[in-house]
């Protein structure tokens, strides 16, 4: 007997099917007659995905600037994995792993490559502080916890330091089995044709559709030459939208010239989650809808695309033996409009509305979900 079946789920694609969850992984998926101790019947009215992820939070409650709690940017949103990006770095690693072991939401982290961390907002300002050796013990120690590292290469974040501390993280990177290793881009310098130029195959630009003078457009709009180069030799683009780097006017015209993101994320914290922009995954994602993103290729940048991007085994698809994680959700008709950081706006068409996240098989209604009775099990 199965411990869960979800009937007549709504697929990306349109296609409905039944799917059963036993010990936490899926157990099969089409039509489906087996008993099962529970199940949910979505009626053909509700879709459901792989579990969403989102590959650039910060969620580590103790961190004085950018913090937040899992939960609050995970199930309660309905993402079922989130991946703080740089909040901890070796010193504080184990204590964030410890409190992350307590949220329903499946966490994973990108290890500052500052032993500091988030402390301050000036991480990589003293080359001292990107001590690899202490990195790469705390990698050792918390490997599948940490799925990475992170970099972030604004002015504000390494002083004087230009480009090195970059080198520094290739190192580390290769020097610790190939990890993915996540570079944020801000403002000047380095400047993005340096930051661009270290970046290899797998490696992940966030920020990707910045308004700052450090955008991915040159002059004339059209996409940097350092930039095509870095995707011909396989690096990705993550959104990373956050309080100050999302553009509508950067996204359209990247998408204009064939240039969709990898993966899409939101760089959420209590901030930004509670006075906007970024409010949640979700938002977020209904902001790509509203630019003509297809709905199937939207959701790959949140499940497939993402896990492949970042490690995650058992994620990010909706395949026997995989991880019973998945996102249920409904689309509505949107009033209103969306705002980017650059003060810019769009009428909103439609927005995605998650009702539950489920984990490991376990569901988690959002608030619009339990108004709906259909999770009542
Ligand atoms: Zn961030």
């Amino acid at each position: 007997m199965y411990d869960l079946i979800i009937r007549q789920a709504r697929l990306v694609d349109d296609s409905l099917c039944d799917i059963a969850v036993s010990r936490g992984k899926i157990a099969a998926i089409g039509r489906l007659a087996g008993p099962a101790a529970r199940s949910l019947d979505l009626a053909g009215r509700r879709y459901l995905s792989a579990g969403w992820i989102d590959g650039h939070v910060h969620c580590f409650a103790e961190s004085p600037i950018y913090h937040d709690e899992p939960d609050a940017v995970g199930v309660a949103g309905g993402v079922t994995t989130v991946v703080d990006a740089g909040s901890a770095g070796a010193d504080d690693i184990a204590r964030f792993r410890q409190l992350a072991s307590e949220a329903r939401t499946e966490v994973r982290a990108l290890l500052n490559i500052s032993r500091i961390g988030l402390a301050t907002q000036h991480e990589l300002a003293e080359l001292d502080d990107i001590d690899l050796q202490l990195a790469r013990q705390a990698i050792a120690r918390h490997l599948g916890f940490i799925v990475g590292l992170k970099a972030r290469l604004s002015g504000s974040v390494v002083g004087d330091n230009g480009i090195a501390p970059l080198r520094l993280a290739k190192a580390l990177q290769q020097s610790a089995g190939g990890l993915p290793l996540m570079v944020h881009v801000g403002n000047t310098p380095p400047d993005l044709d340096d930051i661009a130029a270290l970046l290899e195959k797998g490696d992940i630009l966030t920020h990707c559709y910045n308004g700052k003078p450090n955008r991915i457009l040159d002059q004339q709009a059209r996409l940097r030459r350092s930039v095509l180069a870095m995707l011909e030799r396989g690096a990705l683009l993550d959104v990373g939208h956050g309080g100050a780097s999302f553009s509508f006017e950067v996204a359209r015209a990247a998408f204009e010239q064939g240039i969709y993101p990898h993966t899409i994320s939101s760089d959420i914290y209590c901030r930004n989650r509670i006075a906007g922009p970024v409010y949640s995954l979700a938002h977020v994602l209904s902001k790509f809808l509203a630019l003509g993103m297809p709905l199937p290729r939207l959701i790959d940048c949140v499940t497939a695309n993402a896990a492949a991007a970042l490690g995650l085994a058992g994620k990010g698809r909706l395949e026997v033996g995989a991880d019973a994680d998945f996102t249920l959700f409904d689309i509505s008709p949107a009033k209103g409009v969306l705002h980017d950081c650059e003060g810019a706006s769009l009428p909103a068409a439609q927005s995605l509305r998650p009702l539950a996240a489920i984990v490991a098989g376990v569901v988690w209604p959002t608030q619009e979900g339990k108004a709906d009775h259909v999770f009542d099990l």
